[in-house]
């Protein structure tokens, strides 16, 4: 069978059989797959007819030391051969998991110390949620189990995680409010303080967010806020939750993005980055004052765990994958192409009339698209979903957010990444606001 009857052939059975994650179910039954991958290398991915990609999001922000890595495989190998998997469950142990949990709180601010495992983002959120819930209980102070999120929040889409996403449409989808979630304005301390004074104070079990907000559009508080928010946390006994599920493993410039802030949270999930994608894997940094709560107070079994939590391979994975991310110095060139990749988008700005504010921490960066530079005014219709299919015909995957009125452009491209390639990304960026600019003005749509 030749290459175009191949795609033909598997893009029927995708549509036929295959339900996507977060996608257009209509737009699949008529477009079908827009590439079916079948090789990654570097920060690039190739599809079945040989198309060559480059990888801006590192797939979900998450292949942070790129693709085809052959001593990850190596590390996932070995270990399978050796053991695949075993049970954690009770006091079964196994030696990836244990050197894992060490190496995260050697590389973990503060004293963060001890790690529940779990196999992503979602999962450990959830875990975040009931773990705090569950410490309010042992310490006696069982009516605080409330969760404080941000409104253009993303925590992930299982059961718990969803309630504290703050973007709506992720809970509008399967008319998901649960009590006791609260959503509160973004960058507003006084309205933090004005909701835990509403709710009172003795009802709410923690705070969460994410150091740079991602899904909801890479939104990097002022250095200030989240000392703020520490401050009023420990004013009124709340647990801080820093779900790092994409700012962790030096996607920022730091190992972790609560660093930029001098901010040490009781709680960190992870996930994404601890395996670069290579296996599914996640977790919960737990401080130590925590901890010894836990082991004090603790009467009965804990009775919270995944099949898969502390994977012997995953584990493997991890730590092979963290050693690469040090040797190569991968943070550190985060930051310096990071600084690039900002410096691209200021050039951008004066280039391209529609692009108004741009921002960046790390690897981590949005171009806003305005009608009008000077107000800051938006186009009638969102045109960030159009430059996102232009790019992708010019070789960069890119994606668009346009949650509550925004028209934003974000990008997260691999550590590993150089400045000529981060030159060819701002090329094909702004080739391809040109040609959607062009179109529009044609089609009178803007
Ligand atoms: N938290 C954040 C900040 C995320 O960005 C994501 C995923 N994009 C999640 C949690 C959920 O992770 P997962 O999809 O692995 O469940």
């Amino acid at each position: 069978m030749d290459n175009k009857n191949r795609v033909q052939e598997l893009t029927e059975l995708d549509k036929k059989h295959f339900l996507h994650p977060t996608s257009s179910i209509k737009q699949q039954q008529e477009d079908g797959p827009a590439f079916i991958f079948s090789e990654g290398k570097g920060i690039y991915l190739y599809d079945v007819l040989g198309n060559k990609i480059m990888d801006g999001m590192s797939s979900l922000w998450n292949v942070n030391i790129g693709h085809g890595r052959k001593e990850i495989a190596e590390a996932a190998t070995e270990q399978m051969s050796k053991l695949a998997f075993s049970s954690c469950f009770s006091t079964f142990s196994n030696e990836p998991v244990i050197k894992l949990a060490e190496k995260i709180s050697q590389i973990t601010p503060g004293d963060l110390n001890t790690t529940f495992f779990t196999s992503g983002g979602s999962e450990s959120n959830d875990t975040a949620i009931k773990l705090v819930r569950h410490y309010w209980i042992l310490k006696g102070e069982k009516d605080r189990k409330k969760i404080i999120s941000r409104k253009k929040s993303y925590h992930g889409l299982a059961m718990g995680a969803t309630n504290a996403t703050g973007l709506k449409p992720f809970r509008d989808f399967s008319n998901t409010f649960s009590p006791d979630f609260c959503h509160v304005d973004d960058l507003s301390i006084e309205a933090l303080i004005e909701l835990i004074e509403k709710e009172g104070p003795e009802t709410i079990a923690a705070f969460i967010s994410e150091p740079v907000q991602g899904a909801g559009g890479v939104h990097v508080p002022s250095m200030n806020y989240f000392k703020e928010c520490r401050k009023i946390c420990d004013k009124y006994g709340i647990l801080f939750i820093a779900d790092e599920v994409i700012t962790g493993f030096g996607r920022t410039g730091k190992y972790f993005g609560m660093e930029h802030y001098g901010v040490i949270p009781d709680i960190m999930c992870f996930a994404k980055g601890v395996t670069s994608g290579y296996a599914q894997l996640g977790g919960v940094v737990i401080s130590k004052k925590i901890h010894e709560d836990l082991i004090e107070l603790s009467t009965d079994t804990f009775l919270h765990g995944y099949t898969y939590s502390g994977h012997p391979t995953a584990c493997a994975v991890a730590l092979r994958n963290i050693q690469v991310i040090e040797e190569e110095n991968l943070i550190e060139n985060a930051r310096l192409m990071g600084e690039e990749m900002l410096k691209g988008f200021k050039w951008l700005q004066q280039e391209q009339n529609i692009v108004g504010e741009v921002r960046g921490l790390g690897l981590l960066g949005a171009i806003e698209l305005v009608k009008n530079q000077g107000t800051n005014e938006r186009f009638n219709k969102p045109l960030a979903p159009l430059v996102v299919n232009e790019a992708a015909k010019r070789g960069l995957i890119c994606r668009s957010v346009v949650f509550e009125g925004q028209d934003t452009l974000v990008f997260s491209p691999p550590l590993i990444i150089n400045k000529q390639e981060i030159n060819k990304m701002i090329e094909i960026i702004s080739d391809s606001l040109s040609v959607v600019k062009q179109k529009n003005y044609e089609k009178e749509l803007i």
